[in-house]
């Protein structure tokens, strides 16, 4: 498991920036085409083989503690939008390996003030070790079924 040298991995993060402030104009969510039926009775798209009124054009996203939201199209905006919603991906893309890069970097980069290369396997397997046994400390002495039920 070697990595490349810390002043590569910056040039690779660096590049990746690049990238990132390419991407332009992007948003998140998803474009649909929807048709309904209006529901009268002698409409047109009351017959069967009727596709339904449309298409109309959503663009909807996830917004946190709000559940779906967004908003029709007009016709003349859905290419561009769809091209939006595609860079968006690229976005997420790029951005979750400049995280991957940079994790590496710290990993890298010795502390300031000391020489200390970074601590290898070694020590990782060490701070397993503490980290289970501070697991162990947390859990409740009769189990961990009472906190869990309180929850409920
Ligand atoms: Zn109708």
């Amino acid at each position: 498991m070697t990595e490349p040298p810390l002043p590569e991995l910056e040039a690779e993060r660096d590049r990746l920036y690049a990238q990132l402030s390419a991407v332009g104009d992007f948003r998140r969510g998803s474009v649909s085409e929807n048709y309904r039926k209006c529901g009268k009775p002698n409409c047109a798209c009351a017959q069967p083989e009727h596709p339904g009124h449309g298409p109309r054009f959503l663009w909807t996203r996830t917004a946190r503690g709000r559940g779906t939201v967004g908003r029709q199209l007009a016709a003349r905006e859905v290419e561009k939008v769809r091209r939006e919603v595609a860079r968006h991906a690229e976005f997420a893309a790029v951005s979750e390996r400049i995280a991957e890069v940079s994790e590496k970097i710290c990993e890298a980069r010795p502390a300031a003030g000391t020489d200390a290369p970074p601590v290898r396997e070694g020590g990782k397997g060490a701070l397993r070790r503490d980290r289970a046994g501070e697991g162990r400390r947390d859990r409740p002495a009769g189990g961990g079924s009472g906190p869990v039920a309180g929850l409920r």
